[in-house]
């Protein structure tokens, strides 16, 4: 479920209830006025820094540096994007064709193992998608699991898929993992921003910012950005987007260069950012026609 406040965060003095929509609980801690801490990943760290120098900076929580807690863990301190919300509301959209590392998946297929608990997972969320040999073995391969995964949810079609949505009366949901369908997302988004009037139009706006500022980004031109978010928060009287978790962005290859929007291929590296992205605002332009 999606970890409703694992502790109140303050800002200016307002307490709140902090919410994290994905990643393992614990991965998150408070940080002193207006900031998160995220468990260190040497690579997003890496790209934070990157980005704080990047046309992409006010497109990204700030990042504020390293902290060690008592314990002597290290954290990476960034901006809470919930701060000055009121009663906010989240969602979690992770963008790209697929969310797995091409290093990932060739791992996996070297893994020659049987898997008898991904062959379970699979047949909770679709009992007739198993072969007959898969059936008779009670077991799939791993990247067979990894590959079908992307396939039920709007991933590998609309290149992108909503993670976890809550709402200001605290309802939430991370069951979206069959949200696949153009009108299946269409009713998700509808869910979030209804009773917000403002929400979508600004939302629009600031993506179509996004996608723009997306072509300037050296960043963006020099990264295949897999697995990274964008993070939509509104109240009553503003709403903004922001991209988050860099955790699985890798620098291209020198010569390797990606269009954003080119199909997948093992090898090409391509991450379909610039797919999801043009989706979304359609759907948000679909949504504000309404
Ligand atoms: P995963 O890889 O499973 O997506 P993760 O551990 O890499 O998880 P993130 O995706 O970076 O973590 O963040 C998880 C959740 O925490 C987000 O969905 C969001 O709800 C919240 N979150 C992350 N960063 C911020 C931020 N800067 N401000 C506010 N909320 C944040
Ligand atoms: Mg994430
Ligand atoms: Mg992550």
């Amino acid at each position: 479920a999606v970890h409703w406040c694992p502790f109140l965060q303050t800002y200016r003095k307002q307490k709140y209830p902090w919410v994290q929509l994905a990643g393992h609980q614990g991965n998150f801690r408070v940080g002193e006025q207006g900031t998160i801490l995220k468990k260190l990943c040497g690579r997003e760290e890496i790209c934070l820094k990157k980005l704080m120098n990047d046309a992409l900076k006010p497109f990204v929580p700030e990042f504020k540096g390293r902290v060690e807690t008592e314990e002597g863990e290290i954290y990476l301190e960034l901006q809470d994007l919930l701060a000055g919300f009121d009663r906010a509301c989240v969602m979690d959209v992770k963008i790209g064709l697929r969310t797995y590392l091409e290093e990932e998946l060739a791992k996996a297929k070297e893994e020659l193992k049987l898997r008898k608990d991904m062959y379970e997972k699979m047949v909770q969320i679709d009992p007739s998608e198993p072969t007959e040999e898969e059936r008779s073995l009670k077991a799939i391969t791993k990247p067979r699991y990894m590959v079908w995964r992307e396939s039920i949810s709007s991933t590998a079609t609309l290149g992108f898929r909503v993670e976890g949505i809550k709402r200001a009366d605290g309802s939430s949901s991370k069951d979206f993992k069959k949200t696949k369908t153009k009108d299946q997302v269409l009713a998700a988004l509808r869910t979030f921003t209804h009773g917000y009037p403002n929400a979508v139009k600004t939302y629009l706006n600031r993506l179509m910012d996004i996608n723009s500022v997306l072509e300037t980004s050296e960043f963006f031109a020099s990264h295949e950005l897999i697995g990274s978010s964008l993070l939509f928060v509104h109240d009553m009287k503003n709403a903004n987007v922001w991209l988050i978790d860099f955790a699985k962005t890798r620098r291209l290859p020198l010569n390797v260069h990606i269009s954003h929007r080119d199909p997948w291929q093992m090898g090409n590296h391509e991450d379909g950012f610039l797919v999801g992205l043009k989706n979304l605002i359609e759907l948000f332009q679909e949504l504000h026609k309404q």
